[in-house]
């Protein structure tokens, strides 16, 4: 990654510890380190000495020690918090730190992010370096790249925060964010495109934009994009379903991504994985499944079922049509109304979704069909049986082809239900387009 600086060993070691003299400064912002009694963000055998010597009469806590001694915040000091004292040493000893956490103290923002085991990342607003640490008992060791160790000790105040307190007594309170988000790789990960017509490569903390480099910072609820120039946008995120979300740019703009991973196999175009036949995308002459697929014939039956206990009654007029065959229909509308009308509502061989196995014209394939209660009941329910009415009302230049409310298309019932919510095409859906290139 090109904006990965790796600098001399020294340098990474000294960029590693944040400016001493923090805690002072610090102490004010920095939450209450319970059972450190001497408030130096360690917690070890002086905090005992000076918690036991008090209970036993032989020395006194200044009120900041007795605040900080006061494990359980019960108002006393006793025997308790001296058993807490214990408890907290074990938790400092047994927790590792694991995921990502911000980092507050002395050297400006920065983020950590731990593997779990002995890797992780450094990430600041323009760089991002890899480190490999060690833990044993409280102590931990980072190691930026070729560097030296630093040491640290860590100081749990919660399962989500702890101290760091550096050789050069910085500290720093480490923050975990987002996990959920930025550690499972569900955060943005992916090939997108975005409505500001720009094309992204995504991984967690890089990626690339029309081929340049970024660097990805997740920020909690932002992600921070810093560009090969020396760019930086910041952008409040929101994810409206499993291929979609925007980012909403500090400068007031937004930009929607929408997750396009196209593919081709064998001459055949996955979207998303979503097998795809349309007038850019088509299937090869040799692509001939064996009528409609099983999982079409399971779901219609499903539909099929329902939709007799609502008395509608419905039957598939036309399903699989082999590349010949299509070629033989489409032919003859040319030859009777012409190729630019016969493009409206008939497909190119090798163009159409019949050919896919997964879609089907469902009981008259005409204009007639949709005034019927048969094509009302199934432009709502279909996408609950797997299905979606494929070419709407309205959409004639998005999809290339005239309102069909007959013909449907299988994509399961996750992905229907997902298309049918968001009231758009396959097409607008998985941001592609369906034209003739020839
Ligand atoms: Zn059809």
């Amino acid at each position: 990654m090109k904006l990965l600086h790796i600098a001399a060993a020294a340098a990474l070691t000294a960029a590693l510890l944040p400016t001493a003299g923090v805690q002072s400064r610090a102490a004010d912002d920095m939450p209450l380190l319970r059972a450190d009694v001497n408030g130096d963000y360690l917690i070890n055998s002086q905090d005992m000495v000076l918690l036991s010597k008090f209970l036993l009469g032989a020395g006194e806590l200044s009120s900041e020690q007795a605040q900080r001694a006061d494990f359980d915040s019960d108002g006393v000091v006793d025997t308790f918090d001296l058993i807490s004292m214990r408890k907290s040493c074990v938790r400092n000893a047994v927790n590792d730190p694991q995921g990502t956490f911000s980092a507050v103290g002395g050297s400006g923002k920065r983020w950590f992010w731990f593997d779990g085991s002995s890797e992780g990342l450094l990430l600041r607003s323009d760089t991002v370096t890899p480190f490999s640490f060690s833990k044993w008992g409280d102590s931990i060791d980072i190691t930026l790249s070729a560097g030296a160790p630093a040491s640290a000790a860590i100081s749990w105040l919660d399962d989500e925060r702890f101290y760091l307190k550096w050789g050069n007594s910085s500290v720093e309170l480490l923050t975990r964010c987002d996990t959920e988000r930025f550690d499972k790789g569900l955060y943005l990960s992916g090939e997108y495109v975005s409505d500001k017509g720009k094309s992204y490569k995504l991984g967690q903390f890089s990626g690339t934009c029309g081929g340049e480099d970024i660097a990805i910072l997740p920020l909690g609820t932002k992600a921070q994009f810093i560009y090969s120039d020396g760019t930086v946008k910041t952008g409040g995120f929101s994810r409206s379903d499993k291929y979609h979300f925007t980012l909403d740019w500090d400068d007031g703009t937004s930009e929607k991504f929408t997750r396009r991973e196209i593919t081709v196999k064998d001459g055949i175009t996955y979207v998303n994985g979503v097998l795809i036949a349309n007038k850019t995308y088509s299937l090869p002459s040799t692509y001939a499944p064996n009528g409609l697929t099983a999982e079409f014939n399971t779901a219609f039956a499903k539909m099929q079922a329902a939709a007799k206990q609502d008395r509608m009654t419905l039957g598939i007029c036309s399903g699989y049509r082999s590349y010949s065959y299509q070629a033989t229909l489409y032919n003859n509308y040319v030859a009777r109304d012409g190729k630019a009308a016969a493009d409206t509502y008939s497909a190119r061989p090798g163009h159409s979704e019949h050919q896919t196995g997964l879609a089907a014209d469902i009981n008259y394939a005409g204009d007639s069909f949709n005034s019927t209660p048969e094509a009302k009941w199934l432009a709502e329910n279909c996408h609950k049986y797997g299905f979606i009415i494929r070419y709407p009302k309205g959409k004639e230049s998005i999809t290339g082809y005239k309102y069909e409310g007959w013909h449907v298309r299988y994509l399961g019932e996750e992905l229907a239900g997902l298309v049918h919510d968001s009231g758009l095409t396959l097409e607008e859906y998985f941001a592609i387009d369906s034209k003739y290139s020839y």
